[in-house]
C-alpha cells in the first residue's frame, strides 16, 4: 500500500491542486491532502475552513476514500513518518517554482532519505494558476468559475462579501 502526503496552505483549493491531486491518484493508493498552518502566510480561510471545503469538494469531484485530509504544523517529513508515507507530492507549475522546491526538497531528503518528493505538472490550463490570484480576481468582482469548484466558489463570494 503506497501513500503519499500532498501538503500545500490550500487557500483554498483550486482546480490546479484537484489536477494534480488526480495525477497523483493514479500512482499511489492513498494521498493524504495535508493542510499546512504557514506562519508566513495569512490566510484567508481558517484551518477548519480550508479542510472542510477540500472535503466538500473531494465528495463532489473524485468521491472515493483513498484521499484523506488533515491539518499539520509541524516538520513535514515528522508527519510524513507518521502516517507512513513513502513520498510528498508537489506541483510544479513554471520555473518560478522550481528553485523553492528544489530547495524544499532537498532539505526534506536530508532529513528523511526514505521519503520521496514527485513532482507532477499540471495540464497547461492550470499552470498560470494559484490561490492569491484567484482570491483576487474573486476581491475584484471577476468570474472564477473555471478556476476553482463551485463550492470553493460560493465559499470565496461569502467570505468576501463577509468582510466588506
Ligand atoms: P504552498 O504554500 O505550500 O505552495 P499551495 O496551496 O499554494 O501551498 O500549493 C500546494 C502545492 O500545490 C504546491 O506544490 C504547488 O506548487 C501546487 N499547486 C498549486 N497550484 C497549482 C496549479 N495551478 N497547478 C499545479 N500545482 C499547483
Amino acid at each position: 500500500m503506497k501513500r503519499a502526503l500532498y501538503p500545500g496552505t490550500f487557500d483554498p483549493i483550486t482546480n490546479g491542486h484537484l489536477d494534480i491531486l488526480k495525477r497523483a491518484l493514479q500512482l499511489f493508493d492513498q494521498i493524504v491532502v495535508t493542510v499546512a498552518v504557514n506562519p508566513k502566510k495569512t490566510p484567508l480561510f481558517s484551518m477548519e475552513e480550508r479542510i472542510e471545503l477540500i472535503q466538500d469538494v473531494l465528495k463532489h469531484e473524485i468521491g472515493n476514500n483513498r484521499v484523506e485530509v488533515e491539518g499539520f504544523g509541524g516538520l513535514l517529513i515528522d508527519f510524513a513518518r507518521k502516517k507512513k508515507a513513502c513520498a510528498i507530492i508537489r506541483g510544479l507549475r513554471a520555473v518560478s517554482d522550481f528553485e523553492y522546491e528544489l530547495q524544499m526538497a532537498l532539505m526534506n531528503r536530508r532529513l528523511a532519505d526514505e521519503v520521496i518528493t514527485v513532482f507532477l505538472m499540471p495540464h497547461e490550463n492550470y499552470s498560470y494558476l494559484n490561490s492569491t490570484i484567484v482570491k483576487e480576481v474573486a476581491r475584484l468582482g471577476g468570474d472564477v468559475s473555471d478556476f476553482v469548484p463551485p463550492q470553493v466558489k460560493e465559499a470565496l463570494l461569502k467570505k468576501l462579501n463577509a468582510s466588506d
